[in-house]
């Protein structure tokens, strides 16, 4: 898993370290509120990587990061699955950036420019 990942200021504190985070917001008290709670539809997409949603911890957010193709897979239905967008990715990952919606992104999909520019050294460094 990528170690290079956007930092968010609204990073819930329970995220395991890595890309894929939720967010949060601080209460007065230094408690820490999730902006996704309760519904566990991003839970049920996601099991073995969220937080179970429970009478004392109904926040929701990643107890660790995926690792394999198929949790990737979930972890991506469980940012699908967020009506308030607060499930995040954070990585730069072109595959997996191209998976999610630019809203849930913290940095941009590789565009047409950037692919050309790729496809053209690629070639030059083959000749
Ligand atoms: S998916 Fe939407 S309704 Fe469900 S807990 Fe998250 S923010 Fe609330």
């Amino acid at each position: 898993m990528e170690r290079d990942f956007y930092r968010h200021p609204e990073r819930f504190p329970g995220n395991a370290d890595g890309p894929f985070y939720t967010t949060g917001y601080q209460l007065d008290d230094g408690t820490w509120c999730g902006d996704c709670m309760f519904c566990g539809t991003p839970e049920m997409a996601a099991p073995t990587l969220l937080s179970p949603v429970t009478g004392e911890d109904a926040n929701t957010y990643f107890v660790r990061q995926p690792s394999t193709a198929e949790e990737i897979e979930q972890a991506c239905e469980a940012i699908d699955a967020c009506c308030v967008g607060a499930l995040r990715y954070g990585g730069r990952d072109p595959r997996i950036l191209a998976k999610l919606p630019a809203a849930s992104c913290d940095y941009r999909k590789p565009g047409y420019l950037h692919r050309l520019v790729r496809l053209l050294f690629s070639k030059r460094s083959a000749i």
